[in-house]
């Protein structure tokens, strides 16, 4: 396949590349002030900025190309309202590591029989969004009534802890994001699937899995 990736000169976005690119794509490269040249283009991946989707999906889905947004934080009503305007197919992930998404399912059972519950995300004080798309989905999954806390900090990539507590006793459910490779196996397949997806946007990879 033709995948544009917006955001290849970005942290996650030369991961992507070069892995898309091991992969056997043809990667198309475009970062801010780039020409958005999306001319045969099969998929385009974007890991960008929060404003920066929306300009990135319309120009993708008014040329008929499906879109994998891994960029957190973005107008998701004003990206749906596009993708469904064109009828082409949009996915988003706020978290494309398998054990992010295996998290939120423990947490999710696990609230049912602890209710009080908190959850602290831990990220690189280079990340411009807060709270992150992977702890609001997480809440939302618990039923929307879970306090967030974040953390900012030089030295971590991305990270989160889950805790639970009862009369005596605690669970802490954790996931370590140790290395951007994580993210790669997941979109992967999303650039690969998302054309089969029903047009307007798909949330989370357990849509995938
Ligand atoms: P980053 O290092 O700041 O990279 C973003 C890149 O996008 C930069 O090179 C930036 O260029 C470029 N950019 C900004 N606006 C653009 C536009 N309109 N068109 C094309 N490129 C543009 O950030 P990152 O750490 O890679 O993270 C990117 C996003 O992915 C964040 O929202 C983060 O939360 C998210 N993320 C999601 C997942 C997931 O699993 N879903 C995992 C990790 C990260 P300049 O530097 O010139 O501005």
């Amino acid at each position: 396949m033709k995948v544009a990736v917006f955001g290849a000169r970005g942290k996650v976005g030369t991961v992507m590349a070069a892995a898309l690119s091991k992969a056997g794509h043809e990667v198309v490269g475009i970062d801010l002030g780039d020409p958005v040249a999306l001319e045969g283009c099969d998929a385009a991946v974007d890991f960008t900025q929060p404003d920066a989707v929306a300009g990135n999906v319309a120009a993708c889905v008014a040329a008929g190309i499906p879109c994998v947004i891994g960029t957190t934080g973005f107008d998701r009503d004003e990206v749906e309202r596009e993708a469904i305007a064109a009828g082409v197919p949009v996915f988003h992930a706020p978290n494309f590591a398998i054990g992010a998404v295996l998290m939120m399912r423990f947490a999710e059972e696990a609230h049912l029989h602890l209710p009080a519950a908190e959850i602290v995300e831990l990220h690189a004080d280079t990340k411009r969004d807060a709270p992150s798309g992977t702890s609001l989905a997480t809440a939302a999954r618990m039923g929307g009534d879970v306090p967030i806390h974040s953390v900012r900090l030089p030295g971590l990539v991305a990270h989160q802890e889950v805790i639970l507590g009862g009369p005596g006793e605690t669970l802490t459910i954790r996931h370590d994001t140790s290395s951007r490779e994580a993210f790669v196996p997941g979109v992967l397949m999303a650039a690969r699937r998302v054309r089969d997806l029903p047009p307007g946007l798909t949330l989370g990879l357990e849509a995938l899995l």
